[in-house]
């Protein structure tokens, strides 16, 4: 996945061509950077790849969440809908907002089971977050219906997912609301970024605003702008823009890459009927940033975890014993382990965490394997790497 492996002279060119000028701020400047405006051509680019009317780069991934929520209303007390498995991004950047994350089951597509959701829903729900972990996607199309259904919003977190889509839509731009990462180990990066994408002209300006303190981006005074609502600083700079227009131009040589050394080993891994793979629903595509695989059970998955360590094939999770991924080891949100007071209306809010079990997505979290895939391996290293993954499976099973 990490677009840093392939890194170097567009890169270096784009960067300097923002230090040549001087101006590292992405807003104002006019007279002095001589039309150079790196996050505003990022924006274009964004926009055109994945066909969407609006895109408004902000600092990260979990500063897009937050500002995707945000922009559409989503604030104190509103419960967001959202999956157990996820990078702990996704409860920090509703957190943030006073909201409440209501966790909810995954199915066999890793991703947030619609049935779950459905039961999950309360008076109080306003948004259903879906994350579109290792590059791929829950069934959009029920979750969606859902969605209509309650009239709720669907935001889109496709961080792990830029690339993959679903019947002919790049996912992100599904929802009412994407969002996108562009830090250092996503399939594009700045250093450090991220995107809010939307055909919603309204959040895009709430988004465009409340990104950069809520100023309003009219006219060409900055000192005379107006403050039409409260806002954060989560902007992105000119630097980071600049890197990410190097990368966002070699997406599809990425994602070819991408393809083409997850089907390699996942070709080979299915001679060994034991080991089934992630569901991808019906007219879905992946990113092919990660290979999903599943074993009979978990302590097998530990074993197979183990040795892949041992024997030098790098990049494989099992988020059952992953402290970033999974909420079995999320403490310091079952136990609220907070460095401020936190309202009381969250805190009653999450109260369901500390009794709830999950045995649906542990009894797929805990027999899953999912491997990195890099796009710095040549065609040697794949295979031998695919075959040193069936012996060691072998081996155990
Ligand atoms: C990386 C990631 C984020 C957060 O992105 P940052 O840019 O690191 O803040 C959010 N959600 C998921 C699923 C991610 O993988």
């Amino acid at each position: 996945m990490p677009g840093f492996e392939l890194f170097g002279e567009l890169e270096r060119a784009q960067v300097n061509d923002v230090l040549d000028n001087g101006v590292l701020m992405r807003y104002g400047f006019d007279g002095m950077r001589k039309g150079h405006w790196k996050s505003k051509e990022l924006e274009a680019e964004l926009q055109e790849s994945f066909k969407t009317n609006h895109v408004q780069l902000v600092s990260s991934g979990t500063a897009a969440v937050s500002v995707a929520l945000a922009s559409a209303g989503v604030g104190a007390g509103d419960e967001v809908i959202m999956p157990v498995f996820t990078f702990v991004a996704s409860f920090e950047a509703i957190m943030m907002l006073g909201a409440i994350p209501v966790l909810v089951d995954i199915d066999d597509t890793l991703a947030v089971d619609p049935k779950a959701v459905e039961a999950a829903i309360t008076p109080k729900t306003k948004a259903v977050m879906v994350v579109q972990m290792c590059g791929s996607m829950g069934d959009m199309n029920a979750i969606q219906a859902v969605c209509d259904r309650y009239n709720l919003l669907l935001v889109e977190d496709a961080c792990q997912a830029i690339g993959g889509s679903y019947h002919g839509k790049p996912l992100g731009s599904i929802g009412d609301l994407g969002c996108f990462s562009f830090d250092f180990v996503k399939t594009i990066t700045c250093g450090e970024g991220g995107a809010v994408i939307t055909n919603n002209k309204e959040y895009y300006i709430h988004a465009d605003h409340y990104s950069d303190h809520g100023h309003d981006h009219i006219g060409n005074d900055r000192g005379a702008e107006t403050h039409p609502f409260l806002g954060y600083n989560f902007r992105i700079s000119e630097l980071h823009a600049a890197v990410g227009l190097a990368q966002i131009k070699r997406l599809h040589e990425f994602l070819g890459i991408q393809k083409k050394n997850y089907t390699i080993i996942r070709n080979t891994l299915s001679q060994i009927p034991e080991v089934t793979f992630r569901t991808v629903p019906e007219g879905g595509e992946e990113s092919y940033a990660f290979l999903n695989f599943f074993l009979p059970d978990l302590k097998k998955a530990r074993k197979v975890s183990e040795m892949f360590k041992q024997h030098g094939v790098d990049a494989c999770f099992h988020y059952y014993d992953n402290n970033w991924h999974y909420i079995r080891k999320w403490d310091h949100l079952t136990n609220l382990k907070s460095l401020f007071p936190i309202s009381s209306e969250v805190k009653k809010g999450l109260d369901y965490l500390k009794t709830k079990e999950f045995a649906q997505s542990d009894s797929y979290i805990a027999r899953n394997i999912s491997c990195l895939i890099k796009l710095s391996w040549t065609e040697e290293e794949v295979k031998e790497r695919a075959i040193k993954m069936v012996k060691i499976i072998n081996e155990i099973l």
